[in-house]
């Protein structure tokens, strides 16, 4: 596997707690030189040259974004850092935050200086609780040695809903309010925080700032794809031998991820994304993981042949349904469906016709759903429907059979 270490080159190599190591390890020079030699707007074009897109699975342009912020007009403009990393099997902002929280606090700032706000929030997974320790220890030594210049670092804990990972209702949470996706426009760059100019960005885009501005877009553009620089960490979990954290540069293909994993040789499918992924099967292990073919999350969740594709599909509708906010019908009432028609056909009692109402039902989510996971809820189900359909068939026939036998009286 050809791994990197760019983002990941202070982990398990300074002390987390200590921001004397973080220094030694040239920390905070990229914050210093873009202060002291850059303009907020010097930044942002640097940051849009080198092409840098969003980690959080959207893949939004960083720098345009920041540029709509820095030309919004508002008396305030915040920066929140996503650290709500709910998408099942993705634990790489948690491997940063752990790791290294002084570059993602060295990122942050630069992120503020760039768009010009005083005030940034970070919004951390309620089960990473445990955390905030550490990240309130970086934030106060970061302070106290004067690298924060009067940008107030404050973190905001969610509670455990999967949807506050979405911007807006992320925003929603922070405001106190019920954590809801909002109709958009207007877009957070414009109106976000309290109605003013903000700025979210997830963990590892902002970790990836001290490498662009210490090394220059020219350098970080020559890693990765046309239209995906830079490397990316990756979470394989799922039948593998070595679960863990991995940092690739981009365009690499999913083979290279999972090869030499022992008990990969049987590969049944690779959902890339987290819950709401899409599926590969093993012949397609050669997609490369860029934001031209396939990326989400960073979550890599191999199943080996044992597996059973509807039950996995059923399993990942109903944690679906579970998350879903509730507030638009239709991924309240589509999910709620899909679970039930999923459950039937695995329990092995599909009816003929069930498989079309699945693929009529996704496409009018997609269409229709007001957010992310109401829209991207089906893209397991129709890709399994693709490549693993025989199973599906298989209950129905199996139960057609059944009920044929009964009612022979058989
Ligand atoms: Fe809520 Fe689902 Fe609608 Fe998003 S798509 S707003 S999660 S109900």
């Amino acid at each position: 596997m050809p791994v990197k270490q760019l983002l990941s080159r202070n982990c398990g190599k300074i002390d987390p707690r200590n921001i004397d190591d973080f220094i030694k390890a040239k920390g905070f020079q990229s914050l210093e030189h873009a202060r002291s030699t850059m303009s907020p707007e010097g930044v942002i074009e640097e940051v849009k040259k080198s092409g840098l897109k969003g980690r959080g699975g959207a893949g939004f342009p960083c720098g345009a974004k920041w540029e709509l912020a820095r030309k919004s007009k508002g008396p305030n403009k915040y920066l929140i850092c996503n650290a709500d990393e709910g998408e099942v099997g993705t634990f790489k902002d948690r491997y940063l935050i752990q790791n290294d929280p002084f570059s993602l606090i060295e990122g942050m700032a630069i992120a503020a200086y760039a768009i010009g706000a005083a005030k940034a929030f970070i919004y951390l997974r309620a089960e990473y609780h445990y955390l905030k320790g550490l990240l309130a220890g970086a934030i106060t030594q970061s302070e106290q040695k004067g690298f924060l210049k009067g940008l107030d670092i404050e973190i905001r804990e969610g509670a455990g809903a999967y949807i506050c990972g979405e911007e807006s209702a992320l925003m929603n949470s922070i405001e106190g309010k019920r954590g809801e996706a909002r109709y958009k426009p207007p877009f957070p760059p414009t109106s976000g925080l309290f109605n003013e100019p903000t700025i979210i960005n997830n963990v590892e885009t902002l970790a990836n700032l001290p490498l662009i501005l210490g090394k220059g877009a020219a350098w970080y553009q020559k890693l990765g794809t046309g239209q995906s620089k830079g490397t990316k960490l990756f979470c394989v979990s799922g039948d593998v031998a070595r679960p863990g954290v991995y940092e690739l540069e981009l365009g690499s293909s999913l083979w290279e991820l999972v090869d030499g994993q022992a008990g990969a040789r049987d590969i049944k499918l690779v959902q890339v994304g987290g819950s709401t992924g899409r599926v590969f099967p093993a012949d397609r292990l050669d997609t490369p993981l860029a934001y031209e073919s396939v990326l989400g999350s960073g979550a890599v969740m191999v199943l080996d042949q044992s597996r059973d594709v509807v039950e996995f599909v059923h399993r990942t509708m109903k944690f679906l349904n579970e998350e879903s906010c509730g507030q638009c019908a239709p991924c309240r009432e589509g999910t709620e469906v899909m679970v039930e028609i999923l459950g039937r056909l695995d329990a092995g009692q599909g009816v003929p016709g069930d498989l079309r109402t699945l693929e009529y039902l996704s496409q009018a989510m997609m269409l229709t759903a007001l957010c992310g996971l109401g829209q991207a809820a089906p893209l397991p189900v129709l890709d399994t429907l693709e490549h693993f359909r025989s199973e599906y068939e298989n209950r129905i026939g199996q139960a057609v059979f059944i009920r044929s036998l009964k009612a022979l009286g058989a």
